[in-house]
C-alpha cells in the first residue's frame, strides 16, 4: 500500500476458525458477541465487510493520522467484556472495561465477571499473552523487517522431519534476529501500541513464532512435492495453491516462497500459482508461467477467482500449466454450506484428474470433519495427520478468547483420485 496509510497487520484478518470465506468468518463474531463486526468497521470508518475488504486490498480510502491510532483502534476492536459479551458502548463510560493485567489481551465490564471467569480464563491467559504480542509483532511482516533471513539448506529435505531439524541449519539465529529486535519499526511498534515493550526474550520467541507461520508455507509445500514424489531436480514443476486469500496474498512479495529454494537447491525451476476469490491485488498478480520456470527459482503468480473457473479459463487453454501438486492452505470446505457453489467443482476436478493435492486444516475437528467429505466424494486418502511443519503462533478466535487455540496449518491431509473400491478389485480378480 502507498502513501501514508499504514498497512493492516494481517492478524486483524477476521479468521475465525473455521470459516469457508472470509466474510462467513468476519459476521460469524456477532455470533458470540452481537455487534462485534459493527464495532471493527465503525473503528475503521467503514460501511461494510466490502469496504473492509477493498482496504486490505489497498483500494479503499480509510486512513489513520498515525500509527498510534491504528494500533488503537485495532486494540479496541477486542474491547468487549469475556464474561458477558457486553461492548464499551453498553456503558455510560466507554472506560468501564478494565483489561486483564496479565495477558493484557481479554477485557472485563467488572470485577465480578472477572471472578466469576477466571476457572476459565486461567487456563488460557498464558497462551493469550503470547497471543496479544504476535498480532503486534506481525506487523513487521508488513514493513519487510520480518520474516528474518534463513540459510541454505545443508541437509536433503527428506532428513528435514520436523522444526529442530530446520533450525539445526539456521546457524546463528540469535546474530540475525539482533538487528530486527533493535530496529526503529520494533521501537516504534511498541512506543505505539497499547502496551509495554515485552523483554527481549519474550520478543525473541514472539519473533519466531509470527516467522514461523511465514515459513510453514513453503515447508508444507515442500512436504507435498517429496509426499507426491515428485523430483524437482529432474523437470520444472508447477504447484497451484487452491482457496488462496489474505494470509497468503495480502502484501504478498515475489520471494514469499524462496525458502522452497533452499530446500532444493539447484532445482530445475518452482512455479506457484495462488487461486482463489480472495487473492488480494499486488506483485504476484501476474499471468502464469507457460514455459519452463527459471532454474534455481520459484516464481509466484495469482489468479482471482474459483479454481475451476481458472482450470477452465487457463489451464485448459493452454495458458497455465498442468499442475504436479494442489496445495490448499485451511480451504474450509468442512464449513461450507454451499459445498456445491463452492469446492465441490474444485474437489471433483482434482478427483477426476486424479491430481495430488495436499491440504491443511487448523485442527483436528476441522480434520475429522474434512475428512469425511473427502471420503463422501470417494477420494483416494493416503495420509493424514499433524503436520511436522505445523505454524507455531497460537490463534485466538477474536470473538471467544478462552478457547484452545488454533494453530495455521496444524494437519494435513494428502489424497490424490478416486479410491479403490471393494466391488472393483473383487471385478478386477474375475477378470485377471
Ligand atoms: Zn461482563
Ligand atoms: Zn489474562
Amino acid at each position: 500500500m502507498a502513501g501514508p496509510v499504514p498497512a493492516l497487520p494481517g492478524s486483524f484478518n477476521p479468521s475465525a476458525d473455521s470459516v469457508y470465506s472470509d466474510q462467513f468468518g468476519f459476521y460469524t463474531m456477532d455470533y458470540k458477541v452481537p455487534g462485534l463486526s459493527k464495532v471493527i468497521l465503525d473503528k475503521l470508518n467503514m460501511k461494510d465487510y466490502k469496504e473492509y475488504r477493498e482496504a486490505l486490498e489497498g483500494k479503499g480510502k480509510v486512513g489513520f493520522r498515525s500509527h498510534k491510532e491504528m494500533f488503537q483502534k485495532l486494540e479496541e476492536t477486542f474491547k468487549f467484556c469475556a464474561r458477558c459479551s457486553k461492548l464499551p458502548s453498553d456503558f455510560a463510560d466507554p472506560k468501564a472495561l478494565k483489561r486483564c493485567i496479565k495477558c493484557l489481551n481479554v477485557y472485563y465490564c467488572s470485577k465480578e465477571c472477572q471472578k466469576t471467569d477466571w476457572s476459565l480464563h486461567k487456563k488460557f491467559c498464558k497462551m493469550l499473552h503470547k497471543v496479544s504480542i504476535d498480532r503486534l509483532v506481525e506487523w513487521l511482516i508488513h514493513t519487510g523487517d520480518l520474516p528474518f533471513p534463513t540459510e541454505a539448506w545443508s541437509r536433503p529435505a527428506k532428513d528435514v522431519r520436523c522444526w529442530n531439524d530446520w533450525l539445526s541449519m539456521q546457524g546463528d539465529l540469535m546474530g540475525r534476529l539482533e538487528p530486527i529486535l533493535s530496529g526503529q519499526n520494533m521501537t516504534d511498534l511498541w512506543t505505539n501500541s497499547c502496551r509495554p515493550r515485552p523483554d527481549e526474550a519474550e520478543l525473541q520467541k514472539s519473533v519466531w513464532r509470527v516467522c514461523s507461520e511465514f515459513f510453514s508455507r513453503s515447508l508444507t509445500i515442500g512436504l507435498g512435492i517429496q509426499m507426491s514424489r515428485l523430483d524437482p531436480y529432474s523437470r520444472p514443476l508447477t504447484v497451484h495453491l487452491v482457496g488462496a486469500g489474505h494470509n497468503e496474498t495480502l502484501g504478498a512479495r515475489t520471494t514469499d516462497l524462496d525458502e522452497l529454494s533452499h530446500m532444493f537447491p539447484g532445482h530445475q525451476g518452482l512455479e506457484v500459482v495462488m487461486v482463489g476469490p480472495e487473492v488480494v491485488q499486488g506483485p504476484i498478480m501476474r499471468p502464469p508461467l507457460r514455459a519452463f520456470g527459471p532454474r534455481g527459482r520459484v516464481y509466484i503468480s495469482a489468479y482471482k477467482g474459483l479454481y475451476h473457473e481458472f482450470w477452465e479459463e487457463k489451464v485448459e487453454k493452454g495458458e497455465a500449466a498442468k499442475p504436479d501438486l494442489v496445495v490448499g492452505f485451511h480451504p474450509g470446505f468442512h464449513a461450507s454450506q454451499g459445498l456445491g457453489e463452492g469446492w465441490l467443482p474444485t474437489l471433483l476436478l482434482l478427483r477426476d484428474f486424479n491430481i495430488p493435492a495436499l491440504f491443511t486444516v487448523f485442527n483436528d475437528e476441522e480434520l475429522q470433519y474434512s475428512l469425511q467429505i473427502l471420503l463422501e466424494l470417494e477420494m483416494d486418502i493416503k495420509d493424514s495427520g499433524p503436520n511436522p511443519f505445523s505454524s507455531q503462533k497460537p490463534e485466538q478466535v477474536q470473538s471467544s478468547p478462552n478457547h484452545s487455540p488454533s494453530h495455521c496449518s496444524a494437519f494435513y491431509i494428502y489424497f490424490q483420485g478416486l479410491q479403490e473400491t471393494q466391488t472393483e478389485q473383487e471385478e478386477t480378480n474375475t477378470h485377471s
